[in-house]
């Protein structure tokens, strides 16, 4: 079983990489944002305050996993609740065992497991075999960020986009359960100047130096 781990900051590049490089070794892929996003849309849902530890917990305990495919979780909305209940360290014990489970059983069999977020490489697998820190300017990440959010359809604007990442990195990195930050034997990887092939490319070396696995062959 070959675990990868990919945290960094919101809109480093870190999404895309990890499908990419997931599809590309035959392992399924985890994106541990959406299981806060989830619990912090739920929480906002039965009109609670997603920085209420109760409100927060129970919905983190009731996570239906049938939601994580709702397309409210992509939204601004969404992310600012995901990053307080993200903060209770009751949350983050509900959801601990799912991420593993998902790490060392990955479904449907496959031969390995890509997860990203914030505390994979040093809190959920920190026994992971290859594990990569994603990050970019904040200049960039917000011009990400806001493309992606205008394609959804909401009206934002940039400033406010950019002030929502300085916010959440803050709040991420400050708190004191499995805060942001990349474990002692993590490869950092900085997608500012790289476009999507790029960076992929970047990331397929790191991984294939850790691990020995390289892209599957075209057609199996
Ligand atoms: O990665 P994404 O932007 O979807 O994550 C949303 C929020 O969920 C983050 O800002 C962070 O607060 C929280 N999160 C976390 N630990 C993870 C993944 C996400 O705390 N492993």
């Amino acid at each position: 079983m070959t675990v990868v781990a990919i945290d960094g900051p919101a809109a480093s590049g870190k999404g895309t990489l990890a499908r990419r490089i997931a599809a590309a070794l035959g392992y399924v892929h985890l994106d541990t944002g959406k299981l806060y996003r989830a619990v912090g849309v739920a929480v906002l849902r039965n009109g609670g305050d997603p920085d209420d530890p109760v409100a927060a917990t129970r919905a983190a305990l009731a996570l239906d996993l049938a939601t994580l495919d709702d397309p409210e979780l992509a939204g601004d909305a969404a992310a600012q609740a995901a990053s307080r209940v993200s903060a209770i360290p009751a949350v983050r014990q509900a959801l601990l065992q799912f991420q593993r489970d998902f790490a060392t059983r990955p479904p449907g069999g496959a031969p390995g497991a890509v997860l990203d977020g914030r505390d994979i490489g040093t809190v959920v697998c920190p026994d992971a075999d290859a594990k990569l820190f994603v990050v970019a300017s904040m200049e960039v990440r917000a011009a990400r960020r806001h493309k992606e959010l205008l394609n959804r359809g909401e009206t934002i604007i940039y400033a406010r986009v950019l002030e929502d990442l300085q916010e959440r990195d803050a709040r991420d990195s400050a708190r004191k359960v499995a805060p942001m930050k990349p474990a002692p034997d993590a490869v950092i990887l900085d997608t500012s100047a790289l476009d999507a092939d790029a960076a992929f490319d970047a990331a397929m070396r790191a991984i294939g130096k850790r691990t020995g696995q390289t892209e599957r062959p075209r057609g199996q």
